[in-house]
């Protein structure tokens, strides 16, 4: 039996928070296709190179690398029970790709939380939001600040602003996320597996929430 959880929402409504925090509590892999890019990038492979050029613009890294990096992560030991996926799929043809995969694995997508917040929400939190450089924990200077400034709670390293979280690049990013991830939402309604979650809470009630749902 495998369990495998997508995790839906624009971009600054949290998703990576919750997912961390829902791996934690489930044991299950994370999966975050941001966070496996930023590690390429980090690591200057050809990959990292690629996806750069795109998500400076905040546009969508092409289906075919993505989907492929999400199918070597995932064949990896550590999602034989499953995953929380967080940022993938993100297009139609990723969400074809996804269901292809699992199904190899002899898995499927179980449940579909998708995390809703008015923009202006989104905005503010990308505006203040630092990112950890060894393990991409996050903050926010409001909301959820490090204990230190400009330094990780958890592992001590350094915090820093991600280049795509400018106001100009989060405007492109929601904008892209509209036309190209918004028909997903669509997809998992019909296939009956979306639970819809209020993003504009506290981190703990977004929390609450998503573990009362997912019990169901
Ligand atoms: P995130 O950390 O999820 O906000 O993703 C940061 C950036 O990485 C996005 O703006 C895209 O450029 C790229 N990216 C992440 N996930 C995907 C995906 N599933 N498909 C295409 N590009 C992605």
């Amino acid at each position: 039996m495998t369990t495998f959880i997508v995790l839906l929402g624009p971009p600054g409504v949290g998703k990576g928070t919750q997912a961390k925090i829902l791996a934690e509590t489930t044991n299950l892999a994370h999966v975050s296709s941001g966070d496996l890019f930023r590690e390429n990038i980090k690591n200057q492979t050809d990959l990292g190179k690629l996806a750069k050029s795109y998500m400076d613009k905040g546009e969508l890294v092409p289906d075919d690398v993505t989907i492929k990096m999400i199918r070597d992560r995932i064949s990896r030991p550590d999602c034989s029970l499953g995953a929380i996926l967080d940022g993938f799929p993100r297009t139609p043809a990723q969400a074809e790709a996804l269901e292809a995969m699992l199904a190899e694995f002899n898995g499927q997508v179980d449940a579909v939380p998708y995390i809703t917040a008015a923009e202006s929400v989104l905005v503010e939190r990308t505006g203040g939001r630092f990112t950890c450089r060894a393990n991409g924990h996050i903050y926010h200077q409001t909301f959820n600040p490090p204990k230190k400034n400009g330094i990780c709670d958890i592992d001590g390293s350094e915090l820093y602003q991600r280049d795509d979280d400018k106001v100009e690049t989060v405007t492109v990013r929601i904008r892209v996320y509209l036309e190209q991830t918004i028909p997903l939402v669509e997809y998992y309604r019909k296939l009956g597996k979306l639970i819809e979650i209020n993003g504009a809470q506290a981190v703990e009630q977004v929390t609450k929430d998503l573990l009362a749902a997912l019990k169901k």
